[in-house]
């Protein structure tokens, strides 16, 4: 029997009449012969209201009951998926995380996931169940208890079912009909593109692109699994959305295939430090140990044996950044004036495979920014990647004026 993943995101489960919907669909994939692992979302915007009311309750959280709250939106649509599917006769069940069991690490909030057996739900399949319904996002720690998988994580628990069961295919429907050269609500240039490769795809979702969870690309890359994004409000055909595949089955592509954004972005400056051998690994030493996700750096000119260091981080990684920075100030490892937190600036990236053999994407790039007027605060590149920071009010229009200057509203 073959098995398929199809995978609902939050706006594909938000009402019971989408849960509908979206059943029909995995009726007439079993009515297809397959036997069908379904992952759903919590319904939009719940997870959003549990984190806020973790927040409201608790501000220095304790995150293994941050994880009991925030997985209880999955909970809800699996169980209502279940019935849904019952109620158009089609043999069907819900798990839980912890009841496959999805076994994770005990990073609570950003779990990874260590094994999924599949024993459990392989002999209901084989007792006639027809449907494997899961709640998306959570697992079970070796301390038992649930944990969940960083936001956007149900991506990765239907990929990681899908590379488990060896599935033909995950399908991750969602409210757009594929991955596109940018969010399509951001520009209506955007174009869907057919087919994307994974190193484009992990790319794209690290630097912001939530169309995908990181994780989810970098497993399906790892376990071969075939990877399908497309839309849960049309009609999609054998070739409908957008397949996540090797390079090798890209036959043309542009240079640059997309521009991916983050609002999520600080930039720090730690004002006058001392220019001395040791002086990054005695800074970014005790950042790395407060667990802050350092993605920029610059270090300044230096004057009179001073200079400035400059890093980004996530927004929400700031206090601790700071506390971390004074912490190294007081104990004597470091010495600065001042550290300055820049909290309106994002960043922009461009990203392309065909950056490998071209030369000049950065010129074009930074041309296409001036040519806006648009500031740019910091650079780093990659071989397949660019990204800057600018001020967070023209990260649209930078967006625009990338995907513009490199002409990816038309295919190559
Ligand atoms: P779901 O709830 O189904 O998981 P998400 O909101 O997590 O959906 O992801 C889908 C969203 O990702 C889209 O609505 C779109 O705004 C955004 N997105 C960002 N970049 C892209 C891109 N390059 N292609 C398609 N969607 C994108
Ligand atoms: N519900 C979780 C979130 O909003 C997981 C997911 O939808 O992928 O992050
Ligand atoms: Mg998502």
């Amino acid at each position: 029997m073959s098995v398929l993943v199809m995978k609902f995101g939050g706006t594909s489960v938000a009402t019971p009449d989408r849960i509908r919907r979206a059943a029909k669909r995995v009726g007439r994939e079993v009515a297809n012969g397959h036997d069908v692992i379904v992952i759903v979302s919590a319904m939009a915007g719940k997870t959003n209201e549990l984190v806020g009311w973790v927040g409201e309750t608790s501000p220095m959280f304790d995150a293994r009951e941050y994880d009991a709250v925030v997985s209880s939106g999955e909970q809800v649509t699996a169980g209502l998926m279940a019935l849904t599917l019952q109620e158009m006769d089609v043999p069907a069940r819900s798990w839980q995380g912890w009841q496959v069991p999805l076994k994770t690490t005990s990073a609570h909030s950003t779990a990874r996931i260590t094994e999924i057996p599949t024993d459990n739900i392989n002999a209901k399949f084989a007792e006639g169940m027809k449907v494997a319904v899961v709640a998306g996002f959570q697992g079970i720690s070796p301390e038992g208890r649930i944990t969940t998988l960083g936001r956007g994580g149900s991506d990765t628990t239907a990929v990681a079912f899908a590379a488990a069961f060896g599935a033909i295919r995950c399908d991750i429907y969602t409210d757009v009909d594929g991955v596109y050269t940018t969010d399509p609500r951001i520009s209506a240039k955007a174009r869907k593109l057919e087919k994307i490769a994974f190193e484009e795809m992990l790319e794209l979702a690290s630097l912001g692109a939530k169309v995908l969870q990181t994780r989810s690309v970098e497993l399906a890359m790892r376990y071969k699994v075939r990877l399908r994004v497309l839309s849960s409000f049309e009609d999609n055909n054998e070739n409908a959305g957008t397949l996540v595949c090797d390079e090798e089955d890209i036959v043309e592509s542009n240079v640059i295939s997309g521009v991916a954004y983050s609002r999520d972005e600080a930039k720090m400056t730690l004002i006058s430090v001392a220019d001395r051998p040791g002086i990054a690994a005695a800074i970014f030493g005790p950042l790395a140990d407060a667990g802050v996700n350092v993605d920029m750096i610059v270090q300044n000119i230096s004057e009179e044996g001073r200079t400035d260091m400059t890093f980004s981080c996530p927004t929400d990684q700031v206090s601790r950044a700071e506390k971390a920075m004074q912490g190294a100030k007081d104990a004597g490892e470091i010495n600065f004036h001042d550290l300055v937190a820049d909290t309106d600036v994002a960043k922009v990236s461009v990203v392309g495979i065909g950056m490998r053999s071209h030369a000049g994407v950065a010129a074009q790039m930074f041309k296409a920014l001036r040519d806006e007027g648009i500031n740019i605060k910091v650079i780093t590149t990659s071989e397949i990647k660019i990204s800057v920071l600018i001020d967070r009010k023209y990260m649209e229009l930078a967006v625009q004026a990338l995907h513009d200057t490199f002409g990816l509203d038309r295919a190559a």
